[in-house]
Formats: structure tokens, sequence, C-alpha cells
């Protein structure tokens, strides 16, 4: 087996790439596998189209599709074989420091494998296996904290395109939560908020917490419950929590303001709450 990285040749044991690639910080790549036999690569146009789709829909550029040919080539030359499988992945490259949406200036990071594989003259017959049955759960479980963010970046690059920070998401009509934080609304002095697991799991964010019970020790009045974008829109006060930013005030939605257009009365004080409760240290071990 042998390693291609941006354009080296190396043995498996010594292929490296950065911990700050994307790839492997939110799985923001896309990959193909091509079975080659004589040298051939089947179904190869299929394949560089697909990827060609693939680099698209992700918005990676810098990589010419066409390009998996020759590295294809080089890999099985190298393993002396004409009879390989080549994997191959595309990441939209190494930014320093973490951030989910990438800087502009982005070179992607190719890496393959190819790995020698049987000859067709070998495979007589086809390889007899079992399987099981499981539930298609791929992308649902968004209450565990994963890796797994393309969909988080790519959102995260739309919003930027709006000069929004950031994109709160929506799915069968409600708001779940934001690519990065939970999404909270004011209507006179009810705080509402998305329940956990309606339409799907969402991220129970530590902060999320904080405020309901910051706001809860104010006494306001709290709902978790479906919003919808419209009830965004209309609402008097929005705000997001998250580790990194605590509570930020939502101003602008779709680039119109919302009706308080400053940071409301209501988010004010479950700020100031929310700050007095860190300084005081009452809030780190939040009550169940
Ligand atoms: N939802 C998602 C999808 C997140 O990535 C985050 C940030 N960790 C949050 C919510 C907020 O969670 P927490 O308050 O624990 O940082």
């Amino acid at each position: 087996m042998l390693v291609w990285i941006n354009g080296t040749i190396s043995q498996p044991e010594d292929a490296r790439i950065s911990v700050f690639d994307r790839g492997f910080m939110y799985g923001d790549s896309v990959y193909e596998a091509v079975r080659f036999f004589d040298g051939v690569g089947v179904g190869m146009d299929q394949h560089v189209q697909r990827l060609r789709r693939s680099l698209a829909y992700t918005k990676i550029t810098g990589f010419k599709p066409d390009d998996y040919r020759i590295i294809c080539r080089s890999l099985m030359e190298s393993l002396q074989t004409e009879d390989a499988m080549v994997y191959l992945q595309v990441t939209r490259g190494v930014q320093i420091p973490r951030r989910h949406c990438p800087d502009s200036n982005l070179t992607p990071s190719v890496i393959a494998v190819g790995s020698p594989a049987a000859s067709l003259e070998s495979m007589t017959q086809p390889m007899q296996i079992s399987v099981t049955v499981e539930p298609d759960l791929r992308r649902m479980h968004c209450d565990v904290k994963a890796t797994n963010l393309l969909e988080n970046v790519l959102a995260t690059m739309a919003a930027e395109q709006m000069q929004a920070q950031e994109p709160i998401l929506q799915l069968d009509g409600v708001l779940t939560e934001g690519s990065s934080s939970n999404i909270f609304v004011v209507q006179g002095t009810t705080v509402r908020t998305p329940q956990l697991n309606h339409p799907r799991p969402i991220l129970p964010g530590i902060n999320r917490q904080l405020a309901l019970d910051a706001a809860q020790a104010l006494g306001l009045r709290i709902e978790e419950t479906s919003i919808s974008a419209k009830e965004l829109r209309d609402a008097d006060e929005a705000f997001i929590t998250s580790s990194s930013r605590v509570l930020a005030s939502i101003q602008a939605v779709d680039g119109r303001s919302i009706r308080s257009g400053s940071i409301g009365a209501v988010t004010l004080q479950i700020h100031d709450e929310l700050v007095r409760r860190i300084r005081a240290g009452s809030s780190i071990t939040p009550q169940t």
C-alpha cells in the first residue's frame, strides 16, 4: 500500500496530515474510490464526474477532478501493479486557528491511498457475505457532539455570504438550533426555545440550560416548543447561546432587523443574570 499526499508518495506509516486539516476537524472533505483491473479504472469517467459534483456541492475549490486519473496512474506505477483500489480524499485544507467558516484562500489537501487488489482472472465467483438490518440514522443525531460538520460548514458559508455570523437551521418548517449555538426568541416576557427532541434531537447546549436556569430565576415564563422562522422574524427579541459566545443578541434575520433592533430588555436581563452567575461560580453545576 502507498499513500499520496499533496504530490508526495510515502509509506502508510509515514503518511501525515495536520491536526488542523478541515477534513480531520469537521469531515469537511469529499472522497472517491475506484477499482482498477489491468490498469483500467472501472467507471473512471463516472467517478470523476461524481467527484466534480461533490466538489461543487461542498464548494471545495483548487482541485481538478481529472487529476484523480493522474494520481491513480502514479500510485499504480509506484506499486508496480495494474490491479488496485485507489481511494481519494480532497479536504478543504488546513486552517489555523480552528473556525467553522473556511478562510477564502485555502489550498485543498489531496490524499490518495493505493492498495494492490485481486486480478480479474482470480475472481471466478462472487464472494459470499452476511448482513444485518440497522436503522438509518445518518446525520440524525445532532444531540451527539460528533465532528461530522460538513453541513454546518456549508450553512456557515451561506450565512457569511449574507454578512451574518450564525445560520439558524430549519427542519420540517421549524427551527432546530444554530449551526454552533442554541436559539431563543422572546415574546413579551416569555422566553421560547426549541425542545431538545423535535423534530430531531438537537445538542443539549450547556449554555442553553444555563440561560433557561437564569430565565427561571428571573421569574420569566419559559416555553420549550416548536418555533418557526416567521416567529423568529416577528419576535420582540432573539438571542443565541454557546460556550464561545455565552449569549449573543440577534439584531437581524435574513438581512431584516427584528423588532427591538437593539439589545432587548429581556435579553439583557438574562445576559446580566448569566454573567452574574458565571462570576459567582453558581452556574458551573447546572440544576438537573
Ligand atoms: N448547537 C450546536 C450545533 C453547537 O455546535 C453548539 C456549540 N457547542 C451549541 C448548540 C451550544 O452548545 P454549548 O452551549 O454547550 O456550547
